[in-house]
């Protein structure tokens, strides 16, 4: 199955372009407060090293804004600026240097507000994601449709498309953000279907990692294979690394990326001899550092392992304490357990 994307319209993100043909673009959260700008600048170098692309701070104070102009320096990334209800902390941010702007419309308040953060992103010419979530709908709104569904968050994001159009200002993303799956989807497929601006996918407060990522996985991947999505953000209750983590997870596993190492292994079954929970884990670690596509098995038993895993560019597949490498099927070395991690990343790294 081939999926074939919306076409919509590039915007640029600092050098970063989201939308047109570029890739699907992962980015994240900080979770540090930004005025503590050591901390903030050790979280996203983290993020940058597990491949975040951009990266979104928050902006709840003047303190925060003016932290930008120092964390930008000491970054490689975009950096967009998170505001809400103050519309003066998105012109301070701007002029900060912010490389885009993510406002809620239900929470800014009046237009002209909304007009002075227009005016001021096209003399900066920086994008602007009107960011719509469920749980923050405008009130107008909410009192016609009487709960935040599909329709009256894009009832809400559609006014606010209407306000930006009318000021001349194309230069947006959008998103439309629930932390009920189908409610999520809905809204994105509507939008897609009307507008042609760029898409930030998301599902807000999607919890704890593990439960966090399935349900983001749910609701991103139902838009994804419809071709629906320009960037990324997988929010977890956790280490914002995971969520880079897991956002190329998912786009590698639709085929929209192809980013660093893909670990193949086993359930294993009453035919394992060799703790491969650990071992798996061993290798994973091992494979941190490389950012190639590669396909990476690791199984359970020498028997039905490198067949089982023959799409694997390389694998273990772990006997009694002994085990085999292998490449797309075929057993090219034997070893013993011990050495197994290491003569497999000798074959990778002669490959
Ligand atoms: Fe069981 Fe071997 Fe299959 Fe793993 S590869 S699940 S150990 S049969």
């Amino acid at each position: 199955m081939k999926i074939i994307r919306h076409k919509t319209l590039p915007i640029l993100v600092g050098k970063v372009q989201i939308g047109g043909n570029a890739p699907i673009v992962v980015q994240s959260m900080t979770k540090t407060k930004t005025e503590d700008v050591k901390t903030t600048i050790k979280q996203i170098r983290q993020l940058e090293k597990a491949g975040c692309e951009i990266i979104r701070v928050a902006i709840p104070n003047q303190t925060a804004a003016q932290a930008l102009k120092t964390i930008k320096q000491q970054i490689k990334i975009p950096v967009i600026a998170d505001i809400h209800f103050d519309y003066r902390l998105a012109l301070a941010s701007i002029k900060a240097g912010a490389d885009k702007i993510r406002i809620n419309p239900g929470n800014i308040g009046t237009t002209w507000k909304i007009k002075e953060i227009i005016r001021a992103a096209k003399d900066y010419k920086i994008p602007i994601r009107i960011g719509v979530n469920a749980g923050s709908i405008e009130k107008e709104v909410l009192q016609k449709y009487q709960y935040p569904s599909a329709r009256a968050m894009v009832a809400s994001l559609t006014k606010m498309i209407d306000l930006f159009e009318n000021s001349n200002f194309s230069n947006l993303v959008l998103s439309v953000k629930a932390f009920d799956v189908l409610t999520t989807v809905e809204a994105y497929q509507n939008i897609s279907k009307h507008y042609s601006y760029p898409l930030h996918l998301g599902l807000t407060e999607a919890g704890l990692p593990f439960e966090g990522a399935i349900r983001s996985t749910t609701a991103l991947a139902l838009l994804l294979t419809k071709g629906i999505g320009d960037t990324i953000r997988v929010s977890l209750t956790g280490d914002p690394v995971l969520e880079v983590i897991a956002g190329y997870e998912l786009l590698n596993s639709l085929g929209l990326r192809e980013y660093g190492p893909i670990i193949i292994s086993c359930p294993t079954c009453g035919r394992c001899e060799v703790n491969l929970f650990k071992l798996t884990q061993r290798v994973k670690k091992a494979l941190a550092k490389y950012k190639n596509p590669i396909k990476v098995a690791v199984m359970g038993c020498m028997v039905n392992g490198p067949g089982e895993a023959r799409s694997a560019d390389y694998g273990i597949a772990a006997g009694k304490r002994s085990g085999v490498i292998f490449s797309k099927g075929k057993v090219i070395k034997k070893c013993s357990e011990e050495d197994l991690v290491s003569a497999l990343l000798t074959e990778i790294n002669l490959s």
